[in-house]
């Protein structure tokens, strides 16, 4: 094996290199030539956790897509005829991209580009920056190669963000979105002549070509970020963020709302059953001091959809009433909290533990991620089929949840703690009633 195959599987979740392995027998099935790309190999090698896995197939991407999806019973979430590319949710919720290899012509700055299909060499050098264009081949012949036309790997090594060439800022002026972005996320310094064509771009004003669809694309990766403030306020102070809201741009982003969003994020077990929709959650928390109107003109300039701005609503309705379901003396046993908030959207969860000023809310939510979050995921499969449940069945998931109720419940108490040491009280476990909630509180504050 080769040592980049191996530092590949190593890196890559059990699942991940699951979906690894499918992909690769279905294209040497349809004897196509697929290999790993982007951000998935960017990661891979600067040691950062992998979110999805890009693949890049030298022939017809849709068709692999719908096979392996076929095979490991994927749902394809998201689909480009235009690009050729496919969007894919497998089982275990790892998710992938499968792509065409492409180029792409720009008649003029921030034009639809015209794709053709392409050779993989030519498909990296498309790409916007060196550290996005590295591939690694998953192909018999070639298993282990690679490829690094523009020396990526280097850059990667000397943390440098470098465009793949002279007009890659200028083809689609976007991409400074992305170059504020990476440079953030990753700690990078933005090479020289990479820094020379920004400034041009910048100084020639084409940030204004910048499509809303590309605005809103943009704005959901910020949100998918692990630390979507700090990217933020890197764009207010390159003064980009006009772009989005020239509101939020005179003072009201709302940082400090952030920042918690950051810490709460941090509270979610690794690998736990808890799904968050980024877009709204972001939403609420950045433009909580914008006005109505204000909000109305970031929901024009990012094209945000009807279904899009109903969730971000929905969003604050239904943290306010989960603050109350949350509040009420009656859960006091650890299990009906686990309960109430394992049924919650995590989205709602992390609103409610950023905006709640109530301290029984959020020691409650911070039990189910610190305790009770991680002893529910250690009631395996095998254990609910030894009591009878089918997998796939009602009664399966009956069973799991008595089996989690039971440990819940079970819980020792803490050990009392010693002379003089009173146990904090946010760390207070839910083995006794809870107090009655103060009325004096502030509730859950609606933006
Ligand atoms: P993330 O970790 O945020 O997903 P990523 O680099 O994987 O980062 P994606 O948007 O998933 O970003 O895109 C996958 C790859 O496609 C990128 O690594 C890059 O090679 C290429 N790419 C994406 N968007 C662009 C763009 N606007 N211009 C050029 N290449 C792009
Ligand atoms: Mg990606």
């Amino acid at each position: 094996m080769s040592d980049y195959m191996f530092m590949l599987e190593s890196h890559l979740s059990p699942e991940q290199n699951r979906v690894l392995a499918e992909v690769q027998a279905a294209a040497a099935e349809a004897n196509v030539s697929v290999f790993l790309t982007g951000g998935a190999m960017r990661d891979v090698m600067g040691g950062f956790a992998v979110r999805d896995l890009d693949f890049t197939v030298e022939g017809n991407a849709l068709k692999l897509a719908r096979a392996v999806a076929k095979k490991s019973g994927a749902e394809i979430t998201f689909t480009d005829e235009r690009r050729k590319c496919a969007e894919l949710l497998f089982p275990g919720r790892v998710t992938a991209e499968i792509a065409m290899a492409r180029q792409e012509r720009y008649a003029k700055p921030g034009a639809q580009p015209q794709v053709e299909p392409a050779t993989i060499h030519e498909d990296l050098r498309r790409r916007d920056f060196t550290i996005n264009a590295v591939a690694l081949s998953l192909n018999r012949a070639s298993r282990g190669l690679l490829i690094d036309p523009t020396n990526g790997l280097g850059d990667l090594e000397r943390k440098e963000l470098r465009a793949v060439h002279n007009y890659t800022l200028y083809d689609e002026p976007a991409r400074i979105l992305r170059l504020v972005r990476f440079r953030v996320r990753l700690g990078l310094t933005v090479e020289e002549r990479t820094a020379q064509q920004y400034e041009n771009v910048r100084a020639e004003g084409l940030e204004r070509r910048i499509l809303p669809r590309r605005l809103l694309e943009e704005l959901r990766e910020i949100a998918d970020d692990p630390n979507p403030g700090e990217i933020l306020r890197a764009l207010e102070e390159e003064k980009l963020l006009p772009l989005f809201s020239p509101a939020l741009a005179e003072g009201k982003l709302n940082l400090a709302g952030l920042a918690k969003l950051h810490k709460a994020r941090q509270l979610i077990p690794y690998g736990a059953p808890f799904q968050v929709n980024n877009l709204p959650l972001l939403l609420s928390l950045m433009a909580e001091k914008l006005t109505a109107r204000e909000k109305s003109e970031l929901i024009a300039a990012t094209g945000l959809g009807a279904a899009e701005v109903a969730a971000w609503r929905r969003l604050e309705s239904l943290a306010g009433k989960l603050e109350h379901e949350l509040k009420s003396p009656k859960l006091h046993r650890p299990f009906q909290v686990y309960e109430v908030l394992s049924k919650a959207p995590g989205e709602v969860v992390l609103l409610l533990l950023v905006r709640s000023n109530l301290r029984l809310v959020q020691d409650r939510i911070r039990n189910f991620f610190q305790k009770y979050l991680p002893a529910a995921v250690e009631v395996t499969d095998q254990e609910v089929v030894a009591k009878g449940g089918q997998p796939g069945t009602p009664k399966f998931v009956k069973i799991r949840n008595e089996l989690i109720e039971a440990r819940l419940n079970a819980r020792p108490k803490r050990p009392a703690p010693e002379e003089g040491a009173a146990a904090p009280e946010a760390e207070a476990d839910e083995q006794r009633p809870a107090r009655s909630p103060d009325a004096r509180q502030p509730k859950v504050s609606r933006a």
